[in-house]
């Protein structure tokens, strides 16, 4: 495996020498983890009964001013290990009876992730969801062709201003709508096993932000144009003002029954009918895990 001496990894492309010096990711030349365990908050086709093996990586390549991990990624909280290790702890979470394996913000580590899944190999018989924020390149999805099954990613923004001003990343929707795009050519329609546990496909988070009602359904219209049956849509309800939410004065509470209601209603309305809505008093903090290097 090569590291990156001019890394391109992700759309920042700030061409860092990831063999000397950290990306403005948080990535070095190793990769670094902060916790694997059996998560039970992912949507109910994935964390099914007995959970969903979780890696969650260090960093990231978003700046989200509301992360909810952000002791992980902007924090690069963790611990930097061999992708031998890696590997392992991908079967540890097998033999732990996770339904699959969920790798949390891993495009910083793609060379890494990929290196660590090719040992792991045969072994590896569960189901990989790759676990994103949306903002990857269509190199990065496609370098991962035969390693993920399921594509979990967010649809975010649609405004480029939004995306700026939360996200440090104007170019955020030309950048994830191209990406899944090809997560969707890639995985095909959802597929289920007997016990309702999806085994391939892609599921389309987006977190219904304070005062973003019109963003929102500027997102769920472009959902709507998309190939019918061809996803799960996940419309989120839990958000809450995290990290540097409170230096955006829209952001410093959490969305109203009134705004989600509204979301819902209009993405019913397009047809939006396959996948998840969350009821707004499901939110909790419970969705925040405890990060402890647990299982690294
Ligand atoms: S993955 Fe990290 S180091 Fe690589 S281009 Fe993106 S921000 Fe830079």
């Amino acid at each position: 495996m090569e590291i990156p001496v001019h890394c391109t990894l992700c759309p920042r492309r700030c061409g860092a020498d990831r063999t000397r010096a950290r990306g403005a990711c948080g990535g070095g030349g190793k990769v670094k983890v902060a916790k694997a365990a059996l998560h039970f908050w992912e949507e109910p086709c994935i964390s099914g009964t007995c959970g969903s093996g979780t890696v969650f990586f260090s960093g990231c390549a978003l700046r989200c001013c509301y992360c909810q991990n952000h002791a992980v990624s902007a924090g690069n909280f963790g611990k930097e290990i061999s992708v031998e290790r890696l590997a392992e702890i991908f079967l540890s979470l097998q033999a732990q009876g996770a339904h699959n394996l969920n790798l949390v913000t891993a495009g910083h580590y793609l060379p890494w992730v990929c290196e660590a899944l090719r040992l792991a190999g045969d072994r590896l018989r569960i189901p990989v969801v790759y676990n994103t924020g949306g903002y990857e390149t269509e190199e990065a999805v496609a370098a991962l062709r035969g390693f993920v099954d399921i594509w979990l990613t967010d649809l975010k923004y649609r405004s480029p201003a939004l995306a700026a001003e939360y996200s440090d990343a104007p170019d955020y929707f030309d950048v994830a709508s191209a990406a899944l795009r090809a997560m969707l050519a890639q995985a095909g329609p959802p597929m289920y096993d007997a016990d309702g546990l999806l085994q391939s496909g892609v599921i389309v988070r987006h977190l219904a932000l304070p005062n973003a009602g019109r963003d929102t359904r500027a997102v769920l219209d472009f959902l709507s144009g998309l190939p019918r049956g061809g996803f799960l849509l996940s419309l989120m309800s839990q958000y809450t003002p995290f990290y540097r939410a409170a230096e955006h004065k829209a952001l410093a509470r959490r969305i109203s029954t009134y705004e989600y209601r509204r979301a819902v209603e209009y993405a019913v309305g397009l047809g939006l009918t396959d996948g998840y809505m969350q009821q707004r008093s499901s939110a909790k903090e419970e969705y925040t895990p405890a990060f402890d290097l647990e299982g690294v």
